[in-house]
């Protein structure tokens, strides 16, 4: 409904549009049209109004629209299929659906603002209108999936690269699937896949990075351990952000696929938040500490335990702390 408000005001850019009009078109009452027009006046929409003449669409917020995006994006293949939202529950099952109907790879998926944004182990994703990247990339690699995991450490350390493209130079990763800066997260990642024991059908990977955000706006249990863009100094538009990004990620999908996860393994290393730092691990009903020493070639994490054995991790079911 709220979409349908808004294409009415874009299809007549420049020009008024009654409430009249407006409400005959989308079948609801001129009261249900002025609430949304509120509520897209606090989305950052400048309309106009007036009593006798309706209402004036005069600028829209730096939105990640098709028509921004394609005017920048240097790739080939990913985004070259891009489905926009004003809004959706959660991207990831946006593009799950997608793929599952055959949405070929590189297809990205992306939203102003999540409704249900999901971090690993069902965890909730903070996701406002407008405030930052929340995108699924759908991925069909030939590789088999036990290779799957590595997805998520190659997203990582392309993101990163990205990140001090832009000239965040603090930005590392946290093993497996967040990007910290100085201890908070910029940066979460849930991949998902779909496939048998022996073929991937599909990976869905999830992306939510904080871009404009600032201090003041975060809900007060994110106060502390989040951080965006913006907090970080970080001057950007968020259609630039993204371009950077994407073009990125793609880079990095094609060096795994011509040439196998052992560099980007090696850069994941290099760019690590967590190699040498003491943490915590928590599994379910098991909690133990160690020091982080190095990631095996499939991804997962070795962790040295005091007694000097040392645990192989697995993404998925754990996750760690450092000690404090
Ligand atoms: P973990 O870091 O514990 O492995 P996840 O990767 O599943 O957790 O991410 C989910 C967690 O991230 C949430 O429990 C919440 O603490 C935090 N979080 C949620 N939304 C945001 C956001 N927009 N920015 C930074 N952190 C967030």
């Amino acid at each position: 409904m709220r979409d349908e408000v808004l294409e009415f005001l874009r299809q007549n850019q420049g020009g008024f549009v009654s409430g009249q009009d407006m409400s005959e078109a989308c079948h609801v009452s001129r009261t249900a049209i002025w609430k949304h027009i509120k509520a897209l006046r606090q989305k950052g929409y400048k309309i106009e109004s007036y009593t006798k003449r309706g209402y004036r669409l005069l600028e829209e917020p730096d939105l990640l629209s098709p028509l921004a995006m394609k005017q920048i994006l240097k790739t080939d293949v990913f985004g070259k299929r891009y489905v926009y939202m004003d809004t959706t529950e959660s991207t990831n099952l946006e593009a799950r659906r997608l793929a599952q109907q055959g949405a070929e790879e590189g297809t990205v998926v992306v939203t102003e603002e999540q409704a249900a944004g999901r971090g690993r182990l069902s965890r909730g994703w903070y996701s406002p209108f407008g405030k930052g990247l929340w995108f699924s990339l759908i991925l069909r690699p030939d590789f088999a999936p036990v290779e799957a995991p590595k997805c998520t450490l190659m997203a990582a350390v392309a993101l990163t690269k990205a990140f001090h493209k832009m000239g965040l130079t603090d930005a590392g990763i946290k093993w497996p699937n967040d990007i910290l800066v100085n201890g908070r997260k910029l940066v979460g990642i849930l991949t998902e896949m779909s496939g048998s024991m022996e073929e991937i059908s599909y990976i869905v990977m999830g992306i939510g990075v904080n871009v404009k955000t600032k201090q003041e706006e975060l809900p007060e249990e994110l106060k502390l351990i989040a951080t965006s863009l913006t907090m970080e100094g970080i001057d950007i538009e968020r259609t630039e952000a993204f371009k950077i990004i994407l073009e990125s990620l793609e880079h990095q999908y094609y060096e795994v696929l011509d040439s196998g996860f052992e560099e980007t393994l090696n850069e994941w290393r290099q760019l690590s938040v967590t190699l040498g730092e003491e943490i915590e691990v928590r599994a379910p009903g098991n909690t133990y500490e160690g020091v982080a020493t190095d990631i095996d070639e499939d991804g997962n994490l070795l962790v040295r335990i005091p007694d000097g054995t040392v645990k192989r991790i697995m993404a998925g079911d754990v996750s760690i702390r450092p000690r404090k």
